[in-house]
Protein backbone atom coordinates (compact mmCIF):
# COMPACT_ATOMS: atom_id res chain seq x y z
CA UNK A 1 0.00 0.00 0.00
CA UNK A 2 1.08 3.19 -0.54
CA UNK A 3 2.67 5.56 2.21
CA UNK A 4 3.24 9.37 0.89
CA UNK A 5 7.36 9.89 0.94
CA UNK A 6 7.07 13.00 2.88
CA UNK A 7 10.97 13.47 3.49
CA UNK A 8 11.68 13.01 -0.03
CA UNK A 9 9.13 15.17 -0.99
CA UNK A 10 9.99 18.16 1.08
CA UNK A 11 13.63 17.90 -0.14
CA UNK A 12 12.97 17.84 -3.74
CA UNK A 13 10.87 21.09 -2.61
CA UNK A 14 13.50 22.93 -0.59
CA UNK A 15 16.70 21.76 -1.51
CA UNK A 16 16.27 20.70 -5.44
CA UNK A 17 13.49 23.46 -6.59
CA UNK A 18 15.20 25.83 -4.38
CA UNK A 19 11.97 26.92 -2.27
CA UNK A 20 13.98 26.94 0.85
CA UNK A 21 15.79 30.23 -0.56
CA UNK A 22 12.60 31.55 -1.33
CA UNK A 23 11.37 30.87 2.15
CA UNK A 24 14.11 32.31 3.65
CA UNK A 25 14.45 35.32 1.87
CA UNK A 26 10.61 35.88 3.07
CA UNK A 27 8.74 35.96 -0.03
CA UNK A 28 6.11 33.60 1.31
CA UNK A 29 4.65 36.30 4.16
CA UNK A 30 3.94 34.33 7.16
CA UNK A 31 4.61 30.91 6.05
CA UNK A 32 7.31 29.11 8.13
CA UNK A 33 9.18 25.54 7.49
CA UNK A 34 7.58 23.87 10.34
CA UNK A 35 4.19 25.01 8.92
CA UNK A 36 5.32 23.89 5.28
CA UNK A 37 6.48 20.67 6.92
CA UNK A 38 3.27 20.00 9.00
CA UNK A 39 1.01 20.69 6.01
CA UNK A 40 3.27 18.43 3.87
CA UNK A 41 2.85 15.36 6.66
CA UNK A 42 -0.96 16.34 7.14
CA UNK A 43 -1.82 16.25 3.22
CA UNK A 44 0.63 13.02 3.26
CA UNK A 45 -1.74 10.78 5.94
CA UNK A 46 -4.68 12.18 3.84
CA UNK A 47 -3.63 10.28 1.04
CA UNK A 48 -2.37 7.19 2.08
CA UNK A 49 -4.72 6.82 5.11
CA UNK A 50 -7.81 8.06 3.61
CA UNK A 51 -7.71 8.32 -0.28
CA UNK A 52 -5.25 5.30 -1.66
CA UNK A 53 -7.71 2.48 0.64
CA UNK A 54 -10.62 3.65 -1.92
CA UNK A 55 -8.36 3.48 -4.56
CA UNK A 56 -9.75 -0.08 -5.96
CA UNK A 57 -13.30 0.16 -5.16
CA UNK A 58 -12.98 3.32 -7.28
CA UNK A 59 -11.56 1.54 -10.19
CA UNK A 60 -14.15 -1.96 -9.70
CA UNK A 61 -17.67 0.09 -9.54
CA UNK A 62 -16.35 3.19 -11.58
CA UNK A 63 -18.90 5.99 -11.81
CA UNK A 64 -22.44 4.63 -12.83
CA UNK A 65 -24.73 7.19 -15.28
CA UNK A 66 -28.80 6.55 -14.68
CA UNK A 67 -31.28 9.02 -16.49
CA UNK A 68 -29.30 12.35 -16.48
CA UNK A 69 -27.71 11.39 -12.93
CA UNK A 70 -24.27 10.01 -12.26
CA UNK A 71 -23.29 8.13 -8.72
CA UNK A 72 -19.95 7.84 -7.30
CA UNK A 73 -18.71 4.66 -6.07
CA UNK A 74 -18.97 3.30 -2.40
CA UNK A 75 -17.54 5.49 0.10
CA UNK A 76 -16.54 8.29 -2.42
CA UNK A 77 -19.46 10.55 -1.23
CA UNK A 78 -17.78 10.37 2.15
CA UNK A 79 -14.14 10.47 0.88
CA UNK A 80 -14.89 13.87 -0.66
CA UNK A 81 -16.53 15.33 2.36
CA UNK A 82 -14.02 14.63 4.90
CA UNK A 83 -11.50 16.03 2.03
CA UNK A 84 -13.33 19.06 2.26
CA UNK A 85 -14.29 19.49 6.08
CA UNK A 86 -10.10 19.27 6.24
CA UNK A 87 -9.61 22.96 4.15
CA UNK A 88 -7.59 20.70 1.83
CA UNK A 89 -9.85 22.33 -1.22
CA UNK A 90 -8.70 25.97 -0.81
CA UNK A 91 -4.93 25.32 -0.27
CA UNK A 92 -3.50 27.37 -3.18
CA UNK A 93 -6.67 29.56 -3.36
CA UNK A 94 -6.74 33.34 -2.17
CA UNK A 95 -7.71 34.12 1.28
CA UNK A 96 -10.29 36.46 0.72
CA UNK A 97 -12.34 33.54 -0.17
CA UNK A 98 -11.81 31.16 2.61
CA UNK A 99 -8.42 29.95 0.70
CA UNK A 100 -5.34 29.42 2.55
CA UNK A 101 -3.45 31.27 -0.18
CA UNK A 102 -0.29 28.82 0.00
CA UNK A 103 2.08 28.75 -2.47
CA UNK A 104 1.74 26.80 -5.86
CA UNK A 105 4.77 24.57 -5.17
CA UNK A 106 3.13 23.40 -1.65
CA UNK A 107 -0.03 22.72 -3.75
CA UNK A 108 1.75 20.84 -6.37
CA UNK A 109 3.81 18.94 -3.81
CA UNK A 110 0.57 17.96 -2.00
CA UNK A 111 -1.21 17.45 -5.55
CA UNK A 112 1.22 14.74 -6.19
CA UNK A 113 0.76 12.51 -2.96
CA UNK A 114 -3.07 12.68 -3.53
CA UNK A 115 -2.72 11.60 -7.24
CA UNK A 116 -0.39 8.63 -5.83
CA UNK A 117 -3.87 8.09 -3.52
CA UNK A 118 -6.24 7.92 -6.45
CA UNK A 119 -5.72 9.58 -9.46
CA UNK A 120 -9.37 9.36 -10.41
CA UNK A 121 -10.17 11.28 -6.73
CA UNK A 122 -7.69 14.46 -6.92
CA UNK A 123 -8.52 15.34 -10.94
CA UNK A 124 -12.06 16.55 -9.14
CA UNK A 125 -10.52 19.03 -6.99
CA UNK A 126 -7.44 19.94 -9.34
CA UNK A 127 -10.47 21.33 -11.96
CA UNK A 128 -12.39 22.92 -8.77
CA UNK A 129 -9.36 24.39 -7.82
CA UNK A 130 -8.86 25.59 -11.88
CA UNK A 131 -12.20 26.95 -12.09
CA UNK A 132 -11.86 28.70 -8.85
CA UNK A 133 -8.84 30.68 -10.32
CA UNK A 134 -10.42 31.58 -13.95
CA UNK A 135 -13.42 33.41 -11.79
CA UNK A 136 -10.76 35.08 -9.51
CA UNK A 137 -8.62 36.37 -12.35
CA UNK A 138 -11.28 37.52 -14.49
CA UNK A 139 -14.89 36.97 -13.40
CA UNK A 140 -17.16 40.14 -12.15
CA UNK A 141 -17.62 40.81 -8.65
CA UNK A 142 -21.40 39.78 -8.91
CA UNK A 143 -19.78 36.21 -9.81
CA UNK A 144 -17.00 36.28 -7.45
CA UNK A 145 -19.17 36.73 -4.89
CA UNK A 146 -21.82 34.26 -5.87
CA UNK A 147 -19.23 31.16 -6.35
CA UNK A 148 -15.75 31.36 -5.50
CA UNK A 149 -17.10 31.18 -1.54
CA UNK A 150 -18.72 27.77 -2.12
CA UNK A 151 -16.13 26.83 -5.09
CA UNK A 152 -12.72 27.35 -2.62
CA UNK A 153 -14.63 25.38 0.24
CA UNK A 154 -15.15 22.86 -2.32
CA UNK A 155 -19.00 22.63 -1.03
CA UNK A 156 -19.49 23.04 -5.32
CA UNK A 157 -16.87 21.55 -7.41
CA UNK A 158 -15.77 23.02 -11.21
CA UNK A 159 -15.40 21.47 -14.47
CA UNK A 160 -13.64 22.85 -17.74
CA UNK A 161 -15.15 22.70 -21.09
CA UNK A 162 -13.78 22.93 -24.46
CA UNK A 163 -14.06 20.10 -26.02
CA UNK A 164 -16.19 18.81 -28.83
CA UNK A 165 -16.50 16.53 -31.18
CA UNK A 166 -14.68 18.01 -33.73
CA UNK A 167 -12.92 20.63 -31.70
CA UNK A 168 -10.24 18.59 -29.87
CA UNK A 169 -6.38 19.32 -29.80
CA UNK A 170 -7.91 22.16 -32.65
CA UNK A 171 -9.79 24.29 -30.52
CA UNK A 172 -10.11 26.92 -33.95
CA UNK A 173 -13.53 24.14 -34.66
CA UNK A 174 -15.55 25.04 -31.31
CA UNK A 175 -19.43 25.49 -32.66
CA UNK A 176 -21.24 25.58 -29.57
CA UNK A 177 -22.58 29.50 -28.92
CA UNK A 178 -23.44 31.89 -26.35
CA UNK A 179 -26.71 34.47 -27.34
CA UNK A 180 -27.20 37.85 -24.78
CA UNK A 181 -30.45 37.61 -22.98
CA UNK A 182 -31.02 40.73 -22.72
CA UNK A 183 -30.44 41.34 -18.76
CA UNK A 184 -26.85 40.86 -18.41
CA UNK A 185 -26.92 36.95 -18.86
CA UNK A 186 -26.35 34.68 -21.94
CA UNK A 187 -28.20 31.46 -23.34
CA UNK A 188 -25.96 28.74 -24.18
CA UNK A 189 -26.64 26.18 -26.80
CA UNK A 190 -24.38 23.12 -28.10
CA UNK A 191 -22.30 19.81 -26.78
CA UNK A 192 -19.49 19.32 -24.91
CA UNK A 193 -17.42 15.84 -24.86
CA UNK A 194 -14.97 14.08 -22.62
CA UNK A 195 -16.04 16.31 -19.61
CA UNK A 196 -14.40 15.66 -16.64
CA UNK A 197 -16.58 15.55 -13.24
CA UNK A 198 -19.38 16.87 -15.61
CA UNK A 199 -21.94 15.46 -13.29
CA UNK A 200 -21.46 13.98 -10.04
CA UNK A 201 -23.62 13.00 -6.72
CA UNK A 202 -20.62 14.34 -4.84
CA UNK A 203 -21.96 18.24 -4.59
CA UNK A 204 -24.99 19.91 -4.59
CA UNK A 205 -24.04 22.24 -7.08
CA UNK A 206 -21.31 22.10 -10.08
CA UNK A 207 -20.16 25.17 -11.68
CA UNK A 208 -19.05 24.66 -15.66
CA UNK A 209 -16.57 26.72 -17.32
CA UNK A 210 -17.45 27.02 -21.36
CA UNK A 211 -15.88 28.09 -24.06
CA UNK A 212 -18.89 29.18 -26.36
CA UNK A 213 -19.15 32.03 -29.09
CA UNK A 214 -20.98 35.11 -29.48
CA UNK A 215 -22.69 36.32 -32.37
CA UNK A 216 -20.81 37.34 -34.77
CA UNK A 217 -17.39 36.46 -33.26
CA UNK A 218 -14.30 35.97 -35.39
CA UNK A 219 -13.54 32.76 -36.58
CA UNK A 220 -10.93 30.54 -34.85
CA UNK A 221 -9.93 31.01 -31.04
CA UNK A 222 -10.17 34.53 -31.62
CA UNK A 223 -13.91 34.01 -30.85
CA UNK A 224 -14.16 32.25 -27.99
CA UNK A 225 -15.90 33.47 -24.97
CA UNK A 226 -15.64 32.15 -21.74
CA UNK A 227 -18.90 31.28 -19.83
CA UNK A 228 -20.00 30.06 -16.74
CA UNK A 229 -22.66 28.05 -16.46
CA UNK A 230 -24.09 26.51 -13.09
CA UNK A 231 -25.70 23.14 -12.86
CA UNK A 232 -28.71 24.69 -10.71
CA UNK A 233 -28.86 28.72 -10.92
CA UNK A 234 -28.01 30.61 -7.77
CA UNK A 235 -30.24 33.24 -6.13
CA UNK A 236 -28.68 36.44 -4.79
CA UNK A 237 -28.59 35.24 -1.32
CA UNK A 238 -26.28 32.06 -2.36
CA UNK A 239 -29.57 30.01 -2.27
CA UNK A 240 -29.89 27.33 -4.89
CA UNK A 241 -32.51 27.87 -7.33
CA UNK A 242 -34.04 26.35 -10.73
CA UNK A 243 -32.30 23.45 -12.87
CA UNK A 244 -30.40 25.10 -15.75
CA UNK A 245 -30.89 23.66 -19.29
CA UNK A 246 -27.58 21.57 -18.98
CA UNK A 247 -27.91 17.74 -18.53
CA UNK A 248 -24.89 14.76 -18.94
CA UNK A 249 -26.48 13.05 -21.90
CA UNK A 250 -23.99 9.90 -21.78
CA UNK A 251 -20.88 8.99 -19.69
CA UNK A 252 -17.59 6.86 -21.53
CA UNK A 253 -16.63 3.64 -20.25
CA UNK A 254 -12.36 4.21 -20.18
CA UNK A 255 -9.10 2.26 -19.87
CA UNK A 256 -8.44 3.53 -16.30
CA UNK A 257 -10.05 6.60 -13.74
CA UNK A 258 -13.12 4.68 -13.79
CA UNK A 259 -14.25 6.80 -10.63
CA UNK A 260 -13.64 10.06 -12.41
CA UNK A 261 -16.78 11.00 -14.47
CA UNK A 262 -16.12 11.55 -17.81
CA UNK A 263 -19.28 13.24 -19.80
CA UNK A 264 -21.01 14.27 -22.62
CA UNK A 265 -22.64 17.84 -21.99
CA UNK A 266 -25.96 18.95 -23.58
CA UNK A 267 -25.99 22.60 -23.26
CA UNK A 268 -29.37 24.14 -24.13
CA UNK A 269 -31.18 21.01 -25.12
CA UNK A 270 -35.11 22.53 -24.11
CA UNK A 271 -34.99 19.99 -21.17
CA UNK A 272 -35.84 23.02 -18.86
CA UNK A 273 -37.80 26.66 -19.96
CA UNK A 274 -36.53 28.90 -21.30
CA UNK A 275 -34.47 26.88 -23.72
CA UNK A 276 -30.73 27.06 -23.70
CA UNK A 277 -28.10 26.84 -20.63
CA UNK A 278 -28.07 30.30 -18.51
CA UNK A 279 -24.73 31.25 -18.56
CA UNK A 280 -22.41 34.87 -17.35
CA UNK A 281 -19.56 36.02 -19.41
CA UNK A 282 -16.07 35.61 -17.42
CA UNK A 283 -13.56 38.32 -18.78
CA UNK A 284 -14.13 40.04 -22.32
CA UNK A 285 -16.18 38.43 -25.13
CA UNK A 286 -13.97 36.72 -27.69
CA UNK A 287 -11.14 36.28 -24.91
CA UNK A 288 -12.03 33.53 -23.78
CA UNK A 289 -9.02 31.62 -24.87
CA UNK A 290 -6.64 33.92 -23.01
CA UNK A 291 -9.08 33.58 -19.83
CA UNK A 292 -9.44 29.96 -19.59
CA UNK A 293 -5.41 29.46 -20.21
CA UNK A 294 -5.19 30.55 -16.75
CA UNK A 295 -7.07 26.92 -16.03
CA UNK A 296 -5.23 25.49 -18.37
CA UNK A 297 -1.35 26.30 -17.27
CA UNK A 298 -2.40 24.98 -14.19
CA UNK A 299 -3.97 22.02 -15.06
CA UNK A 300 -1.33 20.95 -16.97
CA UNK A 301 1.21 21.66 -14.30
CA UNK A 302 -1.37 19.45 -12.02
CA UNK A 303 -1.81 16.67 -14.84
CA UNK A 304 1.91 16.51 -14.58
CA UNK A 305 1.18 15.71 -10.72
CA UNK A 306 -0.41 12.88 -12.14
CA UNK A 307 2.60 11.50 -13.44
CA UNK A 308 4.62 11.77 -10.68
CA UNK A 309 2.02 10.40 -8.42
CA UNK A 310 1.48 7.35 -10.26
CA UNK A 311 5.31 6.61 -10.98
CA UNK A 312 5.68 7.08 -7.20
CA UNK A 313 2.87 4.66 -6.70
CA UNK A 314 3.93 2.16 -8.74
CA UNK A 315 7.50 2.52 -7.85
CA UNK A 316 6.21 1.80 -3.98
CA UNK A 317 4.47 -1.19 -5.25
CA UNK A 318 7.22 -2.65 -7.55
CA UNK A 319 9.85 -2.21 -4.68
CA UNK A 320 7.60 -4.34 -2.01
CA UNK A 321 6.63 -6.90 -4.05
CA UNK A 322 10.59 -7.23 -5.50
CA UNK A 323 11.87 -7.66 -1.41
CA UNK A 324 9.01 -10.89 -1.21
CA UNK A 325 8.84 -12.59 -4.40
CA UNK A 326 11.21 -14.87 -4.49
CA UNK A 327 13.52 -16.53 -7.70
CA UNK A 328 16.48 -18.06 -8.83
CA UNK A 329 19.46 -17.08 -6.43
CA UNK A 330 21.30 -14.06 -7.34
CA UNK A 331 24.99 -14.17 -7.20
CA UNK A 332 26.23 -12.84 -3.53
CA UNK A 333 23.10 -14.09 -2.06
CA UNK A 334 23.71 -15.34 1.08
CA UNK A 335 19.87 -16.57 2.45
CA UNK A 336 18.73 -19.95 2.25
CA UNK A 337 16.96 -21.37 -0.93
CA UNK A 338 15.72 -19.15 -3.72
CA UNK A 339 16.25 -14.77 -3.99
CA UNK A 340 13.85 -12.43 -3.27
CA UNK A 341 13.95 -10.87 -7.16
CA UNK A 342 15.46 -7.70 -6.03
CA UNK A 343 18.85 -9.17 -5.70
CA UNK A 344 18.80 -9.52 -9.34
CA UNK A 345 20.60 -6.62 -11.19
CA UNK A 346 18.12 -6.65 -13.87
CA UNK A 347 15.50 -6.49 -11.81
CA UNK A 348 17.82 -3.85 -9.52
CA UNK A 349 17.99 -1.59 -12.97
CA UNK A 350 14.24 -1.56 -13.38
CA UNK A 351 13.80 -0.38 -9.72
CA UNK A 352 16.42 2.15 -10.28
CA UNK A 353 14.99 3.16 -13.39
CA UNK A 354 11.50 4.01 -11.67
CA UNK A 355 12.92 5.76 -9.23
CA UNK A 356 15.58 8.10 -10.60
CA UNK A 357 13.15 9.05 -13.17
CA UNK A 358 10.44 9.77 -10.68
CA UNK A 359 12.48 12.35 -9.13
CA UNK A 360 13.32 13.75 -12.29
CA UNK A 361 9.76 14.25 -13.19
CA UNK A 362 9.15 15.62 -9.44
CA UNK A 363 11.98 17.94 -9.55
CA UNK A 364 11.24 19.36 -13.10
CA UNK A 365 7.38 19.87 -12.18
CA UNK A 366 7.97 21.08 -8.59
CA UNK A 367 10.61 23.76 -9.98
CA UNK A 368 7.24 25.05 -12.27
CA UNK A 369 5.44 25.38 -9.39
CA UNK A 370 7.94 27.35 -8.03
CA UNK A 371 8.98 29.47 -11.02
CA UNK A 372 5.31 30.43 -10.95
CA UNK A 373 4.85 31.64 -6.97
CA UNK A 374 8.79 33.72 -7.58
CA UNK A 375 6.87 35.53 -10.46
CA UNK A 376 3.73 35.94 -8.33
CA UNK A 377 5.90 38.00 -6.08
CA UNK A 378 8.49 39.78 -7.82
CA UNK A 379 8.32 42.70 -10.18
CA UNK A 380 10.34 44.30 -13.32
CA UNK A 381 12.77 42.08 -14.73
CA UNK A 382 12.81 39.73 -12.32
CA UNK A 383 8.68 38.89 -12.86
CA UNK A 384 9.78 38.45 -16.97
CA UNK A 385 12.71 35.98 -16.06
CA UNK A 386 10.30 34.03 -13.53
CA UNK A 387 7.20 34.27 -15.51
CA UNK A 388 9.31 32.74 -18.33
CA UNK A 389 11.08 29.84 -16.48
CA UNK A 390 7.79 29.24 -15.84
CA UNK A 391 6.22 28.89 -19.14
CA UNK A 392 9.35 27.13 -20.16
CA UNK A 393 9.37 24.36 -17.60
CA UNK A 394 4.91 24.05 -18.41
CA UNK A 395 5.16 21.85 -21.31
CA UNK A 396 8.45 20.15 -19.95
CA UNK A 397 6.88 19.52 -16.77
CA UNK A 398 3.38 17.88 -18.12
CA UNK A 399 4.39 15.68 -20.88
CA UNK A 400 7.73 14.12 -19.25
CA UNK A 401 5.85 13.70 -16.01
CA UNK A 402 3.32 11.74 -17.66
CA UNK A 403 5.26 10.13 -19.72
CA UNK A 404 7.34 9.00 -16.75
CA UNK A 405 3.82 8.07 -14.89
CA UNK A 406 3.31 5.29 -18.26
CA UNK A 407 6.79 4.24 -18.43
CA UNK A 408 7.43 3.83 -14.85
CA UNK A 409 3.83 2.24 -14.28
CA UNK A 410 4.63 -0.35 -17.59
CA UNK A 411 7.95 -1.20 -15.75
CA UNK A 412 5.82 -1.63 -12.61
CA UNK A 413 3.79 -4.56 -13.99
CA UNK A 414 7.68 -5.98 -15.42
CA UNK A 415 8.45 -6.34 -11.90
CA UNK A 416 5.70 -7.90 -11.08
CA UNK A 417 6.18 -10.62 -13.86
CA UNK A 418 2.86 -12.54 -14.97
CA UNK A 419 0.95 -11.25 -11.75
CA UNK A 420 1.72 -7.66 -12.86
CA UNK A 421 -0.62 -8.27 -15.38
CA UNK A 422 -3.48 -9.76 -13.19
CA UNK A 423 -5.95 -7.38 -12.01
CA UNK A 424 -5.80 -8.00 -8.13
CA UNK A 425 -2.12 -7.16 -7.65
CA UNK A 426 -3.72 -3.20 -8.62
CA UNK A 427 -0.31 -2.66 -11.00
CA UNK A 428 -2.65 -2.56 -14.13
CA UNK A 429 -4.46 -0.56 -12.69
CA UNK A 430 -2.02 1.67 -11.79
CA UNK A 431 -0.85 1.94 -15.64
CA UNK A 432 -4.52 1.84 -16.99
CA UNK A 433 -4.68 4.97 -15.30
CA UNK A 434 -1.75 6.71 -16.27
CA UNK A 435 -2.14 6.46 -19.67
CA UNK A 436 -4.74 9.07 -19.73
CA UNK A 437 -2.14 12.01 -18.62
CA UNK A 438 -0.39 12.08 -22.16
CA UNK A 439 -3.67 12.52 -23.73
CA UNK A 440 -5.76 15.30 -22.20
CA UNK A 441 -5.01 19.12 -21.47
CA UNK A 442 -3.32 18.98 -24.61
CA UNK A 443 -1.44 15.82 -25.73
CA UNK A 444 2.41 15.74 -25.25
CA UNK A 445 2.66 16.16 -28.96
CA UNK A 446 1.16 19.16 -28.68
CA UNK A 447 3.40 20.31 -25.58
CA UNK A 448 6.37 19.72 -27.72
CA UNK A 449 5.20 21.96 -30.41
CA UNK A 450 4.37 24.59 -27.75
CA UNK A 451 7.82 24.15 -25.97
CA UNK A 452 9.47 24.46 -29.34
CA UNK A 453 7.32 27.53 -31.30
CA UNK A 454 6.41 29.39 -28.16
CA UNK A 455 8.86 28.74 -25.69
CA UNK A 456 11.62 28.73 -27.28
CA UNK A 457 11.86 32.13 -28.53
CA UNK A 458 11.13 33.74 -25.54
CA UNK A 459 13.22 36.64 -25.13
CA UNK A 460 14.65 36.84 -27.90
CA UNK A 461 16.00 33.17 -27.88
CA UNK A 462 17.65 34.06 -24.28
CA UNK A 463 15.70 32.89 -21.62
CA UNK A 464 16.38 28.96 -22.22
CA UNK A 465 20.21 29.14 -22.41
CA UNK A 466 20.18 30.76 -19.63
CA UNK A 467 18.21 28.10 -18.36
CA UNK A 468 21.03 25.71 -19.95
CA UNK A 469 23.62 27.93 -18.32
CA UNK A 470 22.66 27.28 -15.03
CA UNK A 471 22.24 23.63 -15.10
CA UNK A 472 25.89 23.98 -16.34
CA UNK A 473 26.75 25.59 -13.48
CA UNK A 474 25.63 22.71 -10.95
CA UNK A 475 27.63 20.18 -13.19
CA UNK A 476 30.59 22.14 -12.69
CA UNK A 477 30.12 21.87 -9.07
CA UNK A 478 29.90 17.95 -9.31
CA UNK A 479 33.41 18.89 -11.10
CA UNK A 480 35.02 20.61 -8.17
CA UNK A 481 33.35 18.81 -5.65
CA UNK A 482 35.95 16.09 -5.66
CA UNK A 483 33.32 13.18 -4.75
CA UNK A 484 34.76 9.75 -6.53
CA UNK A 485 31.23 8.32 -5.55
CA UNK A 486 29.98 10.64 -8.15
CA UNK A 487 32.16 8.00 -11.18
CA UNK A 488 31.58 9.84 -14.59
CA UNK A 489 28.46 11.98 -13.49
CA UNK A 490 29.61 15.49 -14.09
CA UNK A 491 31.13 14.59 -17.69
CA UNK A 492 27.79 12.51 -18.96
CA UNK A 493 25.64 15.31 -17.68
CA UNK A 494 28.04 17.75 -19.47
CA UNK A 495 27.53 15.84 -22.60
CA UNK A 496 23.59 15.93 -21.89
CA UNK A 497 23.52 19.82 -21.39
CA UNK A 498 25.95 20.46 -24.58
CA UNK A 499 23.59 18.07 -26.47
CA UNK A 500 20.62 20.34 -25.45
CA UNK A 501 22.17 23.55 -26.30
CA UNK A 502 22.92 22.28 -29.45
CA UNK A 503 19.55 21.20 -30.54
CA UNK A 504 17.80 24.33 -28.99
CA UNK A 505 20.46 26.30 -31.86
CA UNK A 506 19.35 24.24 -34.39
CA UNK A 507 15.32 24.23 -33.60
CA UNK A 508 15.75 28.40 -32.86
CA UNK A 509 17.79 28.85 -36.33
CA UNK A 510 15.33 26.83 -38.22
CA UNK A 511 12.10 28.47 -36.59
CA UNK A 512 14.19 31.71 -37.90
CA UNK A 513 14.28 30.71 -41.12
CA UNK A 514 11.03 29.72 -41.39
CA UNK A 515 11.50 25.74 -41.60
CA UNK A 516 8.84 25.26 -39.11
CA UNK A 517 7.89 21.85 -40.39
CA UNK A 518 11.28 21.05 -39.85
CA UNK A 519 11.46 22.26 -36.56
CA UNK A 520 8.30 20.45 -35.22
CA UNK A 521 9.78 16.95 -36.88
CA UNK A 522 11.83 17.24 -34.12
CA UNK A 523 9.66 18.63 -31.40
CA UNK A 524 9.16 15.58 -29.12
CA UNK A 525 12.70 14.36 -28.78
CA UNK A 526 13.51 17.75 -28.63
CA UNK A 527 11.36 18.07 -25.40
CA UNK A 528 12.65 14.32 -23.75
CA UNK A 529 16.02 15.51 -24.24
CA UNK A 530 15.16 18.49 -22.43
CA UNK A 531 13.25 16.79 -19.78
CA UNK A 532 16.63 14.33 -19.67
CA UNK A 533 19.30 16.80 -19.05
CA UNK A 534 17.19 19.08 -16.90
CA UNK A 535 15.97 16.01 -14.88
CA UNK A 536 19.85 15.01 -14.75
CA UNK A 537 21.19 18.24 -13.41
CA UNK A 538 18.42 18.38 -10.88
CA UNK A 539 19.47 15.01 -8.80
CA UNK A 540 22.66 16.43 -9.14
CA UNK A 541 21.95 19.72 -6.83
CA UNK A 542 20.18 16.92 -4.73
CA UNK A 543 22.66 15.31 -4.41
CA UNK A 544 25.42 18.22 -3.70
CA UNK A 545 22.75 19.57 -1.01
CA UNK A 546 22.74 16.07 0.45
CA UNK A 547 25.88 14.50 0.16
CA UNK A 548 24.34 11.13 1.60
CA UNK A 549 25.36 8.33 -0.11
CA UNK A 550 22.39 7.48 -1.26
CA UNK A 551 21.47 10.04 -3.44
CA UNK A 552 24.94 10.55 -4.99
CA UNK A 553 24.21 7.07 -5.45
CA UNK A 554 20.96 7.32 -7.71
CA UNK A 555 22.49 10.78 -9.55
CA UNK A 556 25.17 8.41 -10.84
CA UNK A 557 23.17 5.60 -12.12
CA UNK A 558 21.05 8.10 -13.44
CA UNK A 559 23.83 10.04 -15.57
CA UNK A 560 26.01 6.61 -16.27
CA UNK A 561 23.02 4.69 -17.27
CA UNK A 562 19.91 7.06 -18.62
CA UNK A 563 21.64 10.92 -19.51
CA UNK A 564 23.57 9.20 -22.38
CA UNK A 565 20.28 8.71 -24.33
CA UNK A 566 20.22 13.04 -24.61
CA UNK A 567 23.35 12.72 -27.48
CA UNK A 568 21.01 10.52 -29.54
CA UNK A 569 17.87 12.39 -28.92
CA UNK A 570 20.04 15.65 -30.19
CA UNK A 571 21.06 13.78 -33.57
CA UNK A 572 17.31 13.03 -34.02
CA UNK A 573 16.31 16.22 -33.34
CA UNK A 574 19.04 17.40 -35.48
CA UNK A 575 19.40 15.06 -38.36
CA UNK A 576 15.75 13.31 -38.11
CA UNK A 577 13.41 15.71 -39.96
CA UNK A 578 14.70 14.23 -43.70
CA UNK A 579 14.21 11.56 -43.22
CA UNK A 580 10.53 11.68 -41.50
CA UNK A 581 9.34 13.79 -44.24
CA UNK A 582 10.34 11.98 -46.92
CA UNK A 583 8.45 8.18 -44.91
CA UNK A 584 5.97 10.24 -43.33
CA UNK A 585 4.74 11.38 -47.28
CA UNK A 586 3.75 7.85 -47.86
CA UNK A 587 1.57 7.74 -44.61
CA UNK A 588 -1.02 10.20 -45.70
CA UNK A 589 -2.05 7.93 -48.81
CA UNK A 590 -2.40 10.37 -51.35
C1 LIG B 1 -10.75 10.82 -19.81
C2 LIG B 1 -10.74 12.14 -20.51
C3 LIG B 1 -11.03 13.28 -19.79
C4 LIG B 1 -11.08 14.53 -20.44
N1 LIG B 1 -11.44 15.65 -19.72
C5 LIG B 1 -11.68 16.81 -20.41
C6 LIG B 1 -12.27 17.94 -19.75
O1 LIG B 1 -12.54 17.92 -18.54
N2 LIG B 1 -12.55 19.03 -20.48
C7 LIG B 1 -12.29 19.11 -21.82
O2 LIG B 1 -12.57 20.14 -22.43
N3 LIG B 1 -11.71 18.07 -22.48
C8 LIG B 1 -11.41 16.93 -21.80
N4 LIG B 1 -10.87 15.85 -22.46
C9 LIG B 1 -10.51 15.98 -23.86
C10 LIG B 1 -9.01 16.02 -24.08
O3 LIG B 1 -8.47 17.21 -23.63
C11 LIG B 1 -8.78 15.74 -25.58
O4 LIG B 1 -9.05 14.37 -25.79
C12 LIG B 1 -7.36 16.09 -26.00
O5 LIG B 1 -7.16 17.47 -25.98
C13 LIG B 1 -7.04 15.57 -27.41
O6 LIG B 1 -8.03 15.89 -28.32
P1 LIG B 1 -8.64 14.74 -29.25
O7 LIG B 1 -9.06 13.62 -28.36
O8 LIG B 1 -9.68 15.34 -30.11
O9 LIG B 1 -7.44 14.23 -30.10
P2 LIG B 1 -6.95 14.87 -31.48
O10 LIG B 1 -6.86 16.34 -31.37
O11 LIG B 1 -7.80 14.30 -32.57
O12 LIG B 1 -5.48 14.29 -31.59
C14 LIG B 1 -5.17 12.98 -32.09
C15 LIG B 1 -3.65 12.88 -32.27
O13 LIG B 1 -3.22 13.85 -33.24
C16 LIG B 1 -2.23 14.70 -32.70
N5 LIG B 1 -2.40 16.06 -33.19
C17 LIG B 1 -3.55 16.79 -33.26
N6 LIG B 1 -3.30 18.01 -33.76
C18 LIG B 1 -1.99 18.08 -34.02
C19 LIG B 1 -1.12 19.08 -34.52
N7 LIG B 1 -1.56 20.30 -34.85
N8 LIG B 1 0.19 18.79 -34.64
C20 LIG B 1 0.67 17.60 -34.27
N9 LIG B 1 -0.10 16.61 -33.78
C21 LIG B 1 -1.41 16.84 -33.65
C22 LIG B 1 -2.40 14.62 -31.18
O14 LIG B 1 -1.21 14.91 -30.48
C23 LIG B 1 -2.87 13.18 -31.00
O15 LIG B 1 -1.76 12.33 -30.92
C24 LIG B 1 -10.77 14.61 -21.82
C25 LIG B 1 -10.46 13.45 -22.54
C26 LIG B 1 -10.47 12.22 -21.91
C27 LIG B 1 -10.19 10.98 -22.73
Amino acid sequence: MYRAPVEEIAFTLKHVAGFQSALDAGRFGGLTEDLLDAILEEAGRFASDEIAPLQAVGDEEGAVLLGADVTMPRGWKDLYRRWREAGWNGLSASESYGGQALPHALGAAALEMWNSGSMAFAIGPTLTMGAAEAIDRHASEGLKKLYLGKLVSGEWTGTMNLTEPQAGSDLNAVRARAEPAGDGSWRLFGQKIFITFGEHDLTENIVHMVLARVPGAPPGTRGLSLFLVPKFLVGEDGSIGRRNDVFCSGLEHKLGIHASPTCTMVYGDGFTEPKGAVGWLVGDENRGLACMFTMMNDARLAVGMQGVGVAEAASQKALAYARERRQGRARGYRGDGMSPIVHHPDVQRMLLTMQVMTRAARAISYSCALASDMADAAEGAGKIYWQERANLLTPVAKAFSTDVGVEVSSLCIQVHGGMGFIEETGAARLLRDARIAPIYEGTNGIQAIDLVTRKLPQSGGAHVHVYIGELLEIVSTVETSNRHEFGRTAAELRAALQALAQATRHLQNQLAEGRTDQALAGATPYLRLFALASGGAALARGALADRSGSRIALCRFFAENLAGEAVTLKDRVVGGADSLTVAGAALAGE
